[in-house]
C-alpha cells in the first residue's frame, strides 16, 4: 500500500461512510471509534477523524481540536471499558509500521499493558 494513498481509495473513509463493516464502539460528528480487526491488546479500538487526515503530524496542524478530541473519547473509552488507564499509539510513516494513511489512535486497554 502507498503512502500517497488517498482519500477516494481509503479503507478507514470507506469503514466511516459505512460501506465496509466495523464493530462500532463510539461515534460523534466529527470522530470514529471501532474495534481493530487484529487486537494487540484485550481491549484494542481504534479511534479516528471522519475527515481524512493521512498522519497525526497533518492532523495536529490542520484540525489541532480534533486531535485533542480523540485524546478524550480515547481516555473515555478507556474509563468504560477497563479503569481508565490506557496506551495511545500513533504510528506514523512506513518504517514506523503506518499501514493505513488515514490518522487513526490505537488505544490499547482492559489488561496490564506489556512495557
Ligand atoms: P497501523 O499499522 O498503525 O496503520 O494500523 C492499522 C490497523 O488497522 C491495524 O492494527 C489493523 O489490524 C487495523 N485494521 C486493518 N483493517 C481493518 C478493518 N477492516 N477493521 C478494523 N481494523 C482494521
Ligand atoms: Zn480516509
Amino acid at each position: 500500500m502507498s503512502e500517497a494513498n488517498e482519500a477516494n481509495d481509503c479503507l478507514f473513509c470507506k469503514i466511516i461512510a459505512g460501506e465496509i463493516p466495523s464493530a462500532k464502539v463510539y461515534e460523534d460528528e466529527t470522530t470514529y471509534a471501532f474495534k481493530d480487526i487484529n487486537p494487540k491488546a484485550k481491549v484494542h479500538v481504534l479511534v479516528v477523524p471522519k475527515r481524512h487526515y493521512a498522519n497525526v503530524a497533518e492532523l495536529a496542524e490542520k484540525d489541532p481540536a480534533e486531535l485533542a478530541h480523540i485524546a478524550e473519547v480515547a481516555a473515555s473509552i478507556a474509563r468504560d471499558a477497563y479503569n481508565g488507564s490506557f496506551r495511545l499509539v500513533f504510528n506514523t510513516g512506513l518504517d514506523a509500521g503506518q499501514t493505513v494513511f488515514h490518522v487513526h489512535a490505537h488505544v490499547l486497554t482492559g489488561e496490564t499493558l506489556d512495557e
